[in-house]
């Protein structure tokens, strides 16, 4: 089987992967859509096995261990990070007051101080939301002079099929600035993910990074092991901002984000192991666990809905008619009376959630599922809530009969405009 290779797959398939390939995933409509995200302590611990040049650090969940690691470290100089998930830390804030959640300094007395107004207390970013992320962990690093910052990604890109490399001599903090105003600064070198990346693809990109003499091949060497990385972890995106250059022209990748591919789950078991969940929405959490695709947002209809088209025009008609959308949920094509359930569960358990609104399409879908699915989650959870339902599709009439003869409180809707004018006037007893 080792020889067997397949062009539109990244890899030598193994056969559990080509059966899959050749007959489709087991369920393919309910395709939760994930992406792994770590944070950089975890990432860096990832390149130093690809050799990749980082700091050496240690990590600390108390001031009195951030304080020990300073020391222990044997460094002159060190630089405390706070570690979230989101970007943008270093012009961050925190709700102590404290600015920057990234600190150089060489008064190591000062740790245990610095970190002490940063664990507990939520750091806000560009990137983060509401009023930021509690952060959990710092760590304590050895700091380098940087003499020069550049940027650089490997992105699995749909428009190339494949990865690219982006990169600017101009890296640092302020590199969404950079790409809207100077956007010659930003180069981009695909690469054929099955020749890998060749020692001129490299060696270009270090020379458009500006590197000279010897740092220029220590670039390009550092560039092949982090595409090595990004083929080796099943990346999607690595993203390394600052990719420094020391004043002695050592070639170091300050800070790092990976974003890994989902369906490689099976094979990364160590990394996907790892994932953190502290900072996602709860619900999602939950959902994941049950293999449901739902994005939590801030209104007060629950929705379920099949089919991802169909969700987001049934949350467009809820706004349309003054409602606000609790959630986004797919329960897909291939849904099961169990899955039913299991989306009520989690619908019921949102205590914002005010009422329920059913809007399926039965294409693929057997409308006689989805109502013997609603009949056993109201009756298992003893729902309370308004629920509306509208049914179309594959025996509607059926299905419509079913929830008609359990005799259970379900307010039922002809069309997608009637099923968000019932769900709005539920609410508001109209
Ligand atoms: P981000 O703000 O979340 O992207 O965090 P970074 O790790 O990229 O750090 C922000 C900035 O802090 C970097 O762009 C560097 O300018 C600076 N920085 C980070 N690490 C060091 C270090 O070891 N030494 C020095 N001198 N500056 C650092
Ligand atoms: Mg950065």
């Amino acid at each position: 089987m080792a020889s067997l290779r397949i062009r539109c797959s990244r890899r030598i398939l193994q056969p559990k992967m080509l059966r899959l390939l050749v007959e489709g995933p087991p369920c393919a409509a309910v395709v939760p859509v994930r992406h792994l995200n770590l944070h950089e302590y975890q990432s860096k611990r990832l390149m130093e096995k690809f050799s990749i040049n980082t700091q050496k650090f240690q990590l600390a969940e108390t001031a009195s261990e951030a304080a020990t690691a300073a020391r222990s470290l044997g460094v002159d100089e060190v630089v405390l990070k706070a570690q979230i998930m989101a970007g943008g830390r270093g012009k961050g804030v925190f709700s102590s007051g404290l600015k920057g959640g990234v600190k150089v300094t060489k008064d190591l007395d000062s740790i245990g101080a610095l970190t002490e107004q940063m664990i507990g207390y939520k750091l806000e970013t560009k990137q983060t939301t509401g009023d930021g992320v509690l952060v959990h962990k710092v760590m304590v690093a050895e700091s380098l002079d940087i003499a020069r910052e550049t940027y650089f990604a490997i992105v699995m890109d749909r428009s190339y099929q494949g990865p690219v490399m982006v990169g600017s001599p101009a890296g640092g903090v302020d590199i969404e600035e950079v790409s809207k105003s100077t956007p010659e600064k930003i180069f981009k070198i695909p690469v054929d993910i099955w020749e890998g990346i060749t020692r001129e693809q490299a060696r270009q990109m270090a020379e458009n990074l500006e590197f000279k003499g010897t740092a220029l091949e220590e670039a390009a060497q550092q560039i092949t092991h982090l595409y090595n990385m990004f083929i080796g972890v099943d990346a999607t995106q690595v993203e390394i901002n600052p990719l420094g250059e020391t004043p002695q022209g050592k070639v170091v990748c300050f800070d790092a984000k990976i974003n890994f591919d989902d369906s490689a789950k099976f094979r990364q078991a160590d990394i996907f192991k790892q994932e953190d969940t502290s900072e996602s929405d709860p619900r999602e959490v939950e959902a994941a666990k049950d293999d449901l695709n739902y994005i939590g947002m801030t209104g007060n209809i629950g929705c379920l809905v099949n089919g991802a088209g169909l969700a987001m025009a049934t949350m467009d008609i809820i706004k349309l008619h003054n409602g606000e959308p609790a959630n986004f949920l797919d329960v897909g094509g291939g849904v099961s009376e169990d899955q039913v359930l299991r989306a009520f569960k989690l619908l019921t358990k949102d205590p914002q959630v005010k009422c329920i609104l059913v809007n399926i399409f039965g294409g693929i879908v057997n409308c006689e599922t989805i109502a013997n699915g609603i009949i056993k989650a109201c009756q298992d959870l003893d729902l309370t809530l308004p629920l509306i339902v509208r049914l179309e599709g594959t025996n509607v009439e059926q299905a419509k009969q079913l929830l008609y003869n359990s005799g259970l409180a379900i307010t039922p809707a002809d069309d997608f405009e009637d099923v968000a004018q019932k769900a709005v006037a539920s609410l508001t007893g109209q």
